[in-house]
């Protein structure tokens, strides 16, 4: 079957163990508000306007983002980083979007991976049936999951969904053999108000002993740049990160709670 992915980066060390080659797949069920990856969303490619400046003059040009790919192109993609991933303990983490919408090319790829001893992470919300999340379970060595509000009105107003079966499934996947992270994005005001720290740790408090560690990512403007391009309405536009003293205060609350924790990924 054949998959839609808008971009392969390689040589990165921030989506799980090691080096590793992160795929990114096109197409989200969520709508975050502060999306660092907006051209995801839309599960198709799509054609842009890319506005460019030569010698003063500007120039304007398509730009198709996402691509259609079978899995046997993607893994000969992917195996020319291998010696890099097994020096490294790294491997390939598939993200997005949400990789889960594209479940059976994800579980081909899972496969492809495994029979080549390939180490492999998959980058999710787990806003899926659990059917799906158990069956890509046998699959991969790794998840990382995004946990982002626990109230579940915030919820549906910053991401556009319930969390309801996000909880659920991290409750389920944790009781499991394979080993959870749990990544949560700082985002100023919303997931870093004492109220949804004190309820995120309380609710993985609950889950503690299937939990292999907690990632704090810090919030950055860089997609600043792609919602203007897109068109899009930026509704965190000059909204500035965390100082480094707010990250580690948070950090240190994670900790004292008794988990392993990480700044970035
Ligand atoms: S889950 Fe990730 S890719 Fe999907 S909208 Fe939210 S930030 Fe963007």
């Amino acid at each position: 079957m054949m998959g839609t992915i808008f971009d392969i980066k390689r040589f990165a060390v921030h989506d799980g163990p090691g080096i590793r080659t992160t795929v990114f797949f096109k197409g989200c069920p969520l709508s975050c508000q502060w999306c660092h990856n907006p051209e995801s969303i839309d599960s198709k490619p799509v054609c842009i306007k890319k506005t460019s400046k030569l010698n003063g003059r500007e120039f304007v040009n398509d730009e198709m983002i996402g691509y259609k790919v079978s899995p046997d192109a993607l893994f000969d993609e992917l195996k020319k980083e291998q010696v890099f991933m097994e020096e490294s303990s790294g491997g390939v983490t598939f993200s997005g979007g949400e990789p889960l919408l594209q479940h059976e090319f994800l579980f081909e790829m899972l496969q492809l991976c495994k029979a080549q001893a390939m180490h492999t992470a998959v980058d999710t919300t787990l806003f899926s049936s659990w059917e799906i999340v158990a069956r890509m379970a046998e699959a991969t060595d790794l998840f990382l999951v995004d946990l982002k509000l626990i109230d579940d009105q915030m919820h549906q107003v910053y991401t556009g969904v319930s969390n309801t079966v996000i909880l659920k499934n991290i409750r389920k996947l944790v009781s499991g053999n394979v080993p959870v992270r749990i990544r949560i994005p700082m985002i100023p005001k919303v997931t870093t108000t004492p109220e949804n720290i004190a309820m995120s740790i309380a609710f993985l408090s609950e889950l503690k002993g299937g939990i292999e560690a907690v990632d704090l990512l810090p919030f950055h403007n860089t997609a600043n740049e792609k919602y203007k391009r897109f068109h899009l309405d930026n509704q965190f536009m000059g909204r500035h990160s965390l100082k480094k003293e707010e990250l580690t205060t948070i950090k240190n609350q994670f900790q004292e709670a008794g988990f392993t924790v990480k700044i970035g990924g």
